[in-house]
């Protein structure tokens, strides 16, 4: 492959500085980043709109480069990073710092990398005669559970010509994944009595009965390990739930009258995890909060889901796919991580892939880093994407 133009490298790493000098931290505005963008592109006569929160603190951004009424190819990246709390950092987590060819910081790979290299292309972009436009869509709170990104999708679903194609610049090395499981992030409250243990018998032990809980979860979990559905292009080729945290109790001697336990359910983008759920959920109160309320009326349980996210299936024989294939013609496999494929494809209809620069290995830790030679892959990717959309 041959080295992509110098300058738009340089420009590149210039960009992801400066994207990388914002702490975006999930619990931050990332307005800061995002009006910078905004005044980038109108550098360029590229026009951006926002989608903000209802807070107003952080805020989509969207920008169409080429003509409105043609299907796009819409290039996204979350600019949200999880905290750099880490005391293993050597080199500050929000400035950008290169040794050995790599360059750290805090969303380097995680994904500050594609979106530096999306706004590098800028400049390219709008001197071509675009025939397929460029969206490009940078979102808040991915990190937290993808809970951003909707209304710039449910706008971009609404236009006269949606995109075509999405590509997700999650750090995939620029291996192409078309498939990736959906979550539900559940927090379920259990009420009991509390008392003197001695008098065990006349409580209702919110413990005990979350653990019960707990035990049909995991059998259930258990059960799709060996039935499925399975899909072998995933490493773990079927649906997962397990409980991931729990808390309890006053003291040694008392009935503990309150316990409460989160659970996560990962799976196929083809399981119907809603259903699986309310089958739990149905089983539970049919027996153990049935049991409870028998004895006293106020306990029982309580559920809560704290965030979901859907699966993102395969595109590979959308047409809209072929643009991709020319460029790299093998696909890679599938993901249990979460990314905003699956909001792109399930609530927007829209065909998606991942694929962008840097690893998932580096993200999420400290001395977190992409190598330059991703981002020079991830620029010759997008040149190559860019030459198909020029008008022939
Ligand atoms: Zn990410």
């Amino acid at each position: 492959m041959s080295k992509p133009n110098m300058s738009r490298l340089h420009n590149a790493i210039d960009l992801l500085g400066k994207l990388v000098a914002f702490d975006t931290t999930s619990k931050n505005s990332n307005l800061g980043l995002i009006h910078f963008v905004r005044d980038y592109l109108a550098q360029y006569g590229i026009e951006s709109t926002l989608f903000h929160d209802e807070t107003g603190e952080k805020a989509n951004l969207l920008a169409t480069i080429g003509p409105k009424d043609v299907p796009g190819i819409a290039l996204s990246g979350h600019t949200d990073v999880v905290p750099a709390l880490e005391k293993s950092w050597i080199s500050p987590a929000f400035e950008l710092t290169e040794r050995d060819g790599k360059l750290f910081g805090r969303g380097s790979a995680d994904m500050k990398g594609f979106s530096a290299c999306a706004l590098a292309m800028v400049p390219e972009l709008v001197k071509r005669d675009l025939a397929i436009p460029f969206h490009l869509c940078l979102s808040y709170d991915e990190e937290v559970g993808c809970l951003g990104v909707g209304s710039m999708v449910d706008h971009l679903a609404n236009l006269k010509t949606p995109p075509r194609l999405a590509v997700i610049g999650e750090p995939t090395e620029m291996k192409v994944i078309n498939g990736q499981k959906g979550k539900f992030s559940m927090r379920v409250s259990v009420t009991g009595t509390a008392g003197h243990s001695s008098f065990a018998p006349r409580h209702v032990n919110a413990i005990e009965y979350a653990a019960r809980a707990i035990a049909m979860i995991s059998d259930l979990a258990r059960e799709f390990e060996e039935n499925g559905p399975f899909d072998n292009d995933f490493t773990v080729p079927h649906s997962t739930m397990l409980t991931t945290t729990i808390g309890g109790g006053t003291a040694t001697n008392v009935t503990p009258d309150f316990c409460e336990f989160t659970f996560e359910i990962r799976h196929l983008p083809e399981h119907d995890a809603k259903s699986v759920l309310d089958g739990i959920k149905e089983k539970i109160i049919s027996t153990l909060d049935a049991e409870m309320k028998a004895k006293e009326a106020e306990t029982g349980f309580e559920w809560e889901e704290i965030f979901s996210y859907p699966g993102m299936g395969d595109c590979t024989d959308a047409e809209a796919f072929e643009l991709v294939r020319n460029i790299v013609p093998e696909v890679s496999g599938k993901v249990s991580y979460g990314s905003e494929g699956g909001i792109f494809e399930k609530q927007g209809n829209i065909p998606s892939i991942i694929c962008g620069p840097g690893s998932i290995k580096q993200a999420h830790k400290a001395n977190e880093f992409i190598e330059i030679s991703q981002i020079e892959e991830c620029l010759e990717f997008l040149e190559k994407l860019s030459d198909q959309a020029v008008a022939a």
